[in-house]
């Protein structure tokens, strides 16, 4: 599927089969999940996409060709798809931040398609256990949910806003690490609260809610007036992260909320190291996710469902059971 230019919807098509540089490996691709990014690009709000494109970075998919990694691998393929290894931030352990960093469904061409072609370097080999669409959401969703946890310290008391395909891994991982989850919704939207709820959060609730005081918060739902609501809940000390790559304007706030040494961060991209890390929780016991399938050329209609906010856990397109 093919995105033309912004705004316009994707069409299907059939593209020339890129030629294999050194490194590379061509993947027959399995599953792919759909992710609020692709959502941002399809629609031109992320404004430097290469044309036209294929989206998608969370693939699963296995390796057909290529001398870097054994026929038949199940890898998957996540946002951050090459960095130069050399510039100050590269070598200092920050490649989500390489100034001339690609990224793959943006500025590389991504996995809403039945082969894609990847730096092996970059390519995780996934656990076995797990299904294909199952696994899809735990390579963004589940990856920028890990950054951002880490990213909020180690406070007991975890605040999530927007309960969509990321904020359903990380409180499975918050739980485990003994924290306490509060998930914040849309006012009404009973769905969300309760599969929050499900999922192990100790309260869900609407927005301008205000059930105690939180450690951290991490605001997953790209609307700026958030910042301020979760810094009007924070505790002395305490961080909101911004995990999206997108969000509206911050609104501005006295100066009383941010005192207090109170944090406002973002997370930008991922290292190879959080696949690392992320995939080593999954290997010692699993993450379940809830997934929505649709076939490939169903993905203009799952990334309405997630402009709609009507997608319960995350949406993935599974592209060798569903075309
Ligand atoms: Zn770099
Ligand atoms: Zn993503």
């Amino acid at each position: 599927m093919v995105l033309d230019a912004p705004g316009t919807a994707l069409r299907a098509a059939d593209l020339p089969r890129p030629a294999l540089r050194s490194g590379q490996v061509r993947i027959r691709v399995d599953a792919c999940g759909v992710c609020r990014t692709d959502l941002h690009i399809r629609d031109g709000e992320l404004t430097e996409p290469k044309l036209p494109l294929v989206l998608g970075h969370q693939i699963v998919g296995r390796v057909v060709e290529g001398e870097a990694l054994p026929a038949g691998t199940r890898v998957g393929v996540p946002w951050l798809g090459w960095t130069d290894g050399e510039c100050r931030y590269c070598r200092s352990g920050r490649e989500n931040l390489c100034d001339r960093g690609l990224f793959t469904g943006y500025t590389l061409d991504g996995g809403y398609a039945e082969e894609a072609v990847a730096d092996a370097r970059f390519c995780i080999e996934l656990p076995s256990g797990p299904g294909d669409v199952e696994i899809a959401p735990l390579l963004c969703a589940g990856l920028i949910g890990y950054r951002s946890l880490r990213a909020a310290g180690d406070g007991e008391r975890l605040g999530l806003y927007g309960f969509g395909a990321s904020a359903h891994i990380v409180v499975q991982i918050a739980e485990r690490e003994g924290r306490r989850v509060f998930a914040f919704t849309r006012a009404g939207d009973d769905a969300a609260q309760s599969f929050a709820r499900e999922l192990g959060a100790e309260w869900a609730g609407a927005v301008g809610e205000r059930p105690e005081e939180l450690d951290a918060a991490i605001i997953f739902a790209p609307a700026g007036e958030l910042v301020p609501e979760a810094l009007g809940l924070l505790a002395k000390g305490g961080t909101v992260v911004c995990a999206g790559i997108h969000m509206t304007p911050i609104s501005s706030f006295p100066y009383e909320l941010l005192w207090g040494e109170r944090v406002i961060r973002s997370v930008a991209n991922l290292t190879r190291r959080d696949g690392e890390e992320l995939f080593r929780l999954v290997r010692e016991e699993p993450i379940r996710t809830t997934v929505e399938a649709f076939p490939l050329a169903g993905a203009e209609q799952a990334l309405d469902r997630l402009r709609r906010g009507d997608v319960r856990g995350a949406a993935v397109l599974s592209v060798t059971n569903g075309t």
